[in-house]
């Protein structure tokens, strides 16, 4: 089905209600809607919508560009949260980031390549992250009472953190180095109550109130803020 220039993926199975969704990485538009409506009612419903949509698309394929960096001068990165301006300096000496005021500054040796410079950042990333989390760590395991084996940072494509409950490990994104610190102290806070329940049933939700009552604020400032492409869907 075709909304001026929206084409739509149009599937009819037997279901009760119309789902409308836009979906990442491209913003393609699906809906799925009972079998006994006709094309023109779910036509004039996809209509309705227009707008949502295209603030979605919107939303969706910013998001995306913001993830490909090509490490050029100018160019917006994030850091806990603030944007900086790339600053690149060649340097024939050791490649190391310098944060400043308004400027990261990136010493690399001349003709490093982009994904060279990507994985000087993903370590600097990496090392501030297993800087300041072991101290939420220790803060959170006294306050709710559990203990934790360890936990690991990685790059994740569709959530914030895991919690392997067995082996009382967590894994968080290596993403959340570049939102603020209290929005990272929020996924900390979320793995570690899966210790006092493995579901995100009622108990859980009891749990987050009981002892992060604005965690709500905080996800939708985590989710709200500018993202890289492997970000969506927590
Ligand atoms: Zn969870």
């Amino acid at each position: 089905m075709e909304l001026g220039d929206i084409k739509i993926d149009l599937i009819q199975k037997n279901i009760k209600n119309v789902h409308l969704s836009v979906m990442p990485p491209y913003g393609d538009v699906r809906i799925s809607a009972p079998l006994h409506l006709t094309e023109e009612t779910i036509r004039l419903y996809a209509i309705s919508k227009l707008s949502w949509i295209k603030k979605e698309q919107k939303k969706i394929r910013s998001q995306a560009r913001e993830s490909k960096r090509e490490f050029i001068n100018k160019e917006t990165h994030y850091f806990q949260g603030r944007k900086y301006l790339l600053e690149i300096i060649e340097d024939d000496l050791q490649s190391k980031i310098v944060l400043q005021k308004k400027h990261i500054q990136l010493f690399v040796k001349p003709n490093t390549n982009t994904e060279q410079c990507q994985l000087i950042f993903n370590e600097w990333y990496r090392s501030h992250l297993k800087k300041v989390i072991p101290t939420m760590i220790k803060k959170w395991e006294k306050i709710l009472g559990v203990e934790l084996r360890g936990f690991g940072i990685k790059q994740m494509k569709t959530k914030w953190g895991t919690c392997n409950i067995e082996v009382k490990r967590i894994w968080l994104n290596l993403e959340l180095a570049k939102k603020p610190l209290h929005c990272l102290e929020y996924i900390v806070v979320h793995e570690l109550v899966h210790l006092l329940e493995r579901n995100h049933n009622e108990r859980f939700l009891a749990l987050m109130n009981k002892f992060l009552p604005d965690w709500r604020e905080l996800k939708s400032e985590l989710n709200k803020l500018p993202v890289s492409h492997s970000d969506w869907g927590y």
